[in-house]
């Protein structure tokens, strides 16, 4: 079956009990049982819901995984799967990863006694350099945020397998529309559900599909055990958002393609971060384990004066964080999802005062470049 296909009808498409077009939200903490020492599927909520279960089986199917774990949040679901490892463990991490797995990797998990080295994994020999004898996974994102750069996924997964540790990819800018990278021998993929792969802005939930059963069941005693499990409504909202996921995320992607193109044209933008375009250094690796370039894009103004009042004049995107959504949002990195960072270590990466980030939504694009236009018209 195709994946717009899937979106609609993997997992549990219809409720098994009445037919309903719509699997029910269960609402119930618990579950009464008829014989006490047979407990049924259902026992606590933390546990198992049907609803939670409807939209981990059609995650599962979509991203091509044997088991999918959904979180309460995409942080929820990067900090439940390091609890994988164990005080002593060591991690290669990609150098310009998200904010917030940043955050919790430099502070909660290294005061716990887990390591992690950031290393620039869009080398390969960097990477493997960097590998120890307690290295026990190398977690990617690619494209990477804010500066969308591209790491050879087939190259992490060889490596991880070589040295028998995981490769773990946090798959939130792609989603499995886009990328999958269980596919390239991946062991796990990680997503803020927030984003693409609800759409609508307004939940927060995150995944994680595991590759194998084994994978799937640890990350489900973790799930019960540690506790940060999905609302129930918002398992029923993240699979009503998968539906439209195919539409969605093509005619975002037709836009935002579009949009880098002619953004390179305004004098008043000295530089523009998007993947599938002609130049960008990893294009040809990237256009080889994704089919399209996605929906976010970064770029550079000629000074910091003209970037502030650009991001106080832009009108239609919101001046906000978080992406993925039918609306489009324009992120001031430096401030907002960077902010948690050490101004030296953005600065090590590249993410200047001077970069913006735009999550392109499903507005005409002729509107938005008006948009962008009238934006850089100083006061
Ligand atoms: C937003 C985001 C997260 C964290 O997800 P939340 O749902 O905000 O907790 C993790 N990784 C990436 C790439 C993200 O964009």
């Amino acid at each position: 079956m195709d994946l717009t296909t899937k979106f609609i009808h993997a997992g549990v498409d219809r409720d098994p009990v009445t037919g309903a077009s719509s699997v029910p939200i269960y609402l119930a903490s618990t579950y009464a049982q008829t014989d006490p020492d047979n407990i049924g599927h259902f026992d606590y909520a933390r546990s198992g819901n049907p609803t939670r279960e409807a939209v981990e089986s059609t995650l599962a199917e979509i991203e091509g995984g044997a088991a999918a774990l959904t979180f309460s949040s995409g942080m929820a679901a990067v900090s439940s799967t390091l609890l994988l490892f164990q005080p002593g463990d060591h991690l290669l991490v990609g150098m310009d990863i998200y904010g917030g797995t940043y955050r919790v990797l430099t502070t909660l998990f290294a005061r716990w006694g887990l390591h992690a080295t950031f290393v620039d994994t869009t080398d390969p020999a960097a990477l493997e350099a960097a590998v120890t004898d307690k290295t026990k996974a190398i977690l990617v994102e690619s494209p990477s945020n804010p500066l969308l750069r591209i790491t050879d996924l087939r190259a992490v997964a060889a490596l991880a397998q070589k040295r028998g540790i995981l490769a773990i990819a946090d798959g939130t800018f792609t989603t499995p529309y886009l990328q999958r990278p269980l596919e390239f021998g991946f062991d796990l993929v990680i997503h803020s559900a927030t984003k693409f792969l609800n759409g609508h802005s307004d939940i927060l939930s995150g995944v994680v599909v595991a590759a194998t059963q084994e994978l799937g069941d640890k990350l489900k005693f973790i799930q019960n055990a540690f506790g940060a499990v999905p609302g129930v409504q918002d398992c029923w909202l993240l699979l009503r958002g998968i539906k439209t996921l195919g539409v969605r995320l093509e005619a975002e992607q037709r836009t935002a393609a579009w949009l880098a193109e002619e953004l390179c044209r305004i004098p008043e933008i000295t530089r523009v971060h998007y993947p599938a375009l002609p130049g960008h250094p990893g294009r040809d690796i990237h256009l080889s384990q994704a089919s399209g370039g996605g929906a976010v894009l970064s770029f550079e103004l000629r000074d910091v004066e003209l970037t502030r009042s650009f991001l106080r004049r832009v009108r239609l995107p919101l001046l906000a964080v978080s992406l993925g959504g039918v609306e489009s949002v324009m992120t001031y990195p430096v401030t907002m999802s960077h902010a948690s960072m050490p101004p030296e270590e953005r600065a090590r990466r590249g993410i200047g005062d001077t970069l913006v980030r735009l999550s392109v939504g499903l507005e005409s694009g002729g509107d938005l470049l008006d948009d962008i236009r009238q934006a850089l018209q100083a006061k």
